[in-house]
């Protein structure tokens, strides 16, 4: 299997991409094909998955899509990320039914920092620490975060000799838990920083250090945002896992319902779709951050800037500039890569106002995407959230976290209108006690604290504050980097 960019160029291998992010063209890699996945296969995959588990249903989806690492080895690596000591269950995402409303939770969020970006992250972890090794080479990881990536990327990261984090984080739009979990973490290969902006200040600080290909190479520069190609193949395993435990028959078309930021999880439930997994709708969800929304309903794509962007009691969903959509337009333009490159960087360069975007509404791509991707998009206001928080506890005993609402309530929302049908599966992306707050105004008291937490609030924090400028946080990386050139390779 071999990836290429969403704007053209040549081809290139997993383990390269791997290392590498973002294409050197702007781009966006992608597998050049999609496997296919029969029926036949699907109830093979059930079998695997209820007899051996996550870890080997996990193995023999990636081996589809990673070709250039030993299958000895790639086995060796998914049983290793997909533990149940790391996962907590064999199965590492459980669904479990709403009452009987046909709607069922993904359970994804059992991980290590309770979101679902541990299960794509942990597998990163092993595959950058066996590439590396491999090269004899080390990689500085640079991230931006809304909360959830960064603290997942420092978690699966951590203790890998060859790996060195730093991660922008738009100062106090973060939890108290999602800024103790980053801030607490003190390792000599981990930085963050705090920067006077939004998420997509810090989003834009890596993508303009990326575009200097020469800091990029002297300093090994690589990325765990969901840009990184890994990250979507890791997540289109659990598209696969959930849909297995609902589905009736080998061909029963499920809709998923997935609150969404970066465009990322939603679209590997899309790539499943386009394996052959039987998807009947693509529920996409936002917040009062509305961009995909907009552009789903009506074909119009315009990022608002970034003091635009609303903060909110989903933060992690607080995106104007969703950089995974360009891997679906690149679907949505049946692989056309020129007109892809054309659409991205004519929004780049503000060709359609300040903001850029494009307008997609009287193209026939657009018109028909409904029939061809499913994709059908709903938003939720805070008040929508709260109060499907506490319908959720009310009517069926469930406890869920802001953004997994905002999916519930799209999904909900949609049923009623007769715009979808059941069964649905909605993922679940975080637990509850990382937004604490939101669960007390909607519930009236705060969620229980899962025990492997306790006591990370009181923790000793520290971030190191940053002004929203690429050339200070240039200057800053190259003297630590340089500084700590003595530490990553040359361990064994
Ligand atoms: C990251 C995140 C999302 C959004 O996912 P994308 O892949 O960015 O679309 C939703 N919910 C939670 C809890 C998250 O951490």
């Amino acid at each position: 299997m071999r990836y290429q960019s969403t704007r053209g160029g040549s081809t290139a291998n997993f383990s390269d991409v791997l290392l590498e992010g973002l294409a050197a063209d702007g781009g966006l890699y992608v597998p050049e094909k999609y496997p296919v996945v029969t029926p036949a296969l699907l109830a093979s995959w059930r079998v695997l998955l209820a007899e051996q588990g996550y870890a080997a249903l996990a193995h023999q989806i990636l081996r589809l899509f990673i070709t250039d690492i030993p299958d000895a080895e790639l086995a060796r690596l998914t049983a290793s990320a997909y533990h149940e000591q790391v996962f907590a269950s064999r199965v590492v995402t459980p669904v479990t039914p709403v009452g009987d409303t046909g709607i069922w939770l993904a359970h994804l969020s059992n991980g290590p920092t309770a979101a679902f970006k541990d299960i794509a992250l942990q597998m990163l972890g092993r595959l950058f620490d066996y590439e590396l090794t491999r090269r004899d080479t080390w990689l500085t990881v640079l991230g931006a975060t809304s909360g959830d990536t960064g603290s997942s990327a420092e978690y699966a990261m951590r203790g890998l000799a060859r790996v060195k984090v730093a991660m922008l984080t738009p100062h106090a739009r973060m939890t108290p838990f999602q800024q103790a979990q980053m801030y607490s973490i003190d390792d000599p290969r981990i930085v963050n920083f705090a920067v006077a902006g939004v998420f997509d200040d810090c989003q834009d600080l890596v993508k303009a250090l990326n575009s200097d290909a020469e800091f990029k190479a002297t300093y090994h520069i690589g990325a765990v945002n969901s840009i990184n190609v890994a990250r979507l193949l890791a997540q289109v395993v659990y598209a696969f896992a959930t849909w297995l435990q609902v589905a009736e028959s080998d061909t029963q078309r499920i809709s998923f319902a997935v609150p969404t930021g970066n465009f990322g999880d939603i679209l590997s439930v899309h790539v499943a779709h386009q394996m052959g997994l039987p998807v009947d709708a693509l529920i996409l969800a936002t917040n009062e951050n509305n961009v995909l929304q907009e552009f789903f309903a009506t074909g119009v794509y315009r990022p608002r800037p970034a003091h635009a962007v609303h903060a909110t009691s989903s933060p992690s969903m607080d995106i104007s500039k969703a950089s995974n959509l360009e891997r679906f337009i690149w679907d949505l333009v049946d692989g056309d890569s020129q007109r892809s490159a054309q659409l991205f960087t004519h929004s780049d360069d503000g060709s359609f106002g300040v903001t850029g975007g494009f307008d997609l509404s009287h193209d026939e791509i657009f018109v028909t995407q409904r029939e061809r991707f499913g994709i059908v998009a709903g938003a939720s206001s805070h008040t929508d959230r709260l109060a499907t928080i506490a319908r959720m506890w009310r009517e069926h005993g469930l406890l869920i976290d802001p953004h997994t609402a905002a999916g519930v309530h799209v999904a909900a929302q949609l049923l009623a209108k007769g715009e979808v049908r059941t069964p649905i599966i909605a993922y679940e992306t975080a637990l509850p006690v990382k937004f604490a707050n939101t669960i007390c105004e909607a519930l009236g008291f705060e969620p229980p604290t899962v025990e492997r937490f306790a006591g990370l609030l009181q923790k000793p924090q520290h971030a190191i504050a940053m002004a929203n400028d690429a050339n200070q946080v240039k200057s800053w990386l190259a003297s630590w980097l340089t500084d700590h050139q003595s530490v990553p390779p040359h361990t064994h």
